[in-house]
């Protein structure tokens, strides 16, 4: 489903150049669970948004469900990023003048979807958050945004999630809530990658690579998978 093949970036800030991503040859099949460990700077979100198709790598290659990323003009790209992947940011990243729902649907009009409102009601009730859905995130707390922003991810029911530290921002319990979210995602055979500095949290995957300076060191399943 993902395999990378000496994927590397690095960024340009005039004279100096940052190696964020050296060699990264990473192979994911359909239905894995896997969370991305490592210090700060290590690289992490430089390979979600690589694997996001939301960047460009410097070298090396990328196919996502066997398509070449290299080969996908700026339409496609955009097809795969709206269609293929859902996205879930530490921060959320929701409208903070739109209401739940319309948080949700919004990639369905991007994706000129019909019965965009029935569907996005369906993606909240699968989060558990049908009750909340005409507030805005001010008055939702941290980990109700966080499950409008996993509905929304969903709502196009993706074959991959890609969730860069999407527990930074919430307290363990409420952390842990939105991990049996993704695990129970994971067993409906969604592939979720997500980025963690928690060991607690990374063990409910059942793979784990760690990066350092911008490469893999590790890449191990797990013995001990929380539920
Ligand atoms: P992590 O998510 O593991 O904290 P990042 O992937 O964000 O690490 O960053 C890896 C390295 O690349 C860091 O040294 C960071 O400063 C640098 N970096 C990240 N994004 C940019 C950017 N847009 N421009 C320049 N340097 C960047
Ligand atoms: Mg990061």
């Amino acid at each position: 489903m993902i395999k990378t093949n000496n994927l590397s970036k690095t960024y340009r800030l005039g004279k100096v150049s940052v190696h964020a991503m050296i060699d990264v040859s990473i192979c994911i099949q359909g239905g894995e669970f896997v969370a991305v460990m490592g210090p700060s700077g290590s690289g992490k979100s430089t390979l979600m948004n690589l694997l996001g198709c939301l960047d460009q790598p410097s070298s090396g290659s990328y196919h996502l469900e066997n398509f070449d990323i290299k080969n996908l003009n700026q339409n496609q790209l955009a097809e795969v990023r709206n269609k293929r992947i859902g996205f879930v940011f530490q921060n959320f990243n929701l409208l903070p003048r739109a209401s739940a729902l319309e948080n949700v649907e919004l990639p369905l009009l991007y994706g000129r979807v019909k019965n965009s409102q029935i569907l996005a009601l369906k993606a909240l009730e699968r989060v558990g958050l049908a009750k909340r859905s005409k507030h805005r995130p001010n008055e939702l707390s941290g980990g109700e945004r966080q499950r409008v922003a996993i509905a929304r991810a969903i709502v196009n029911k993706p074959a991959i999630v890609l969730a860069d530290e999407p527990t930074g921002n919430l307290d363990t319990s409420t952390g842990n809530e939105i991990m049996s979210i993704f695990s129970s995602l994971n067993s409906e055979g969604t592939t979720i990658i997500l980025v963690t500095h928690e060991r607690a949290i990374a063990s409910f995957a059942r793979r784990t690579i760690e990066m350092k300076d911008g490469y893999i060191y590790k890449d191990k399943i797990n013995s001990e998978i929380a539920v």
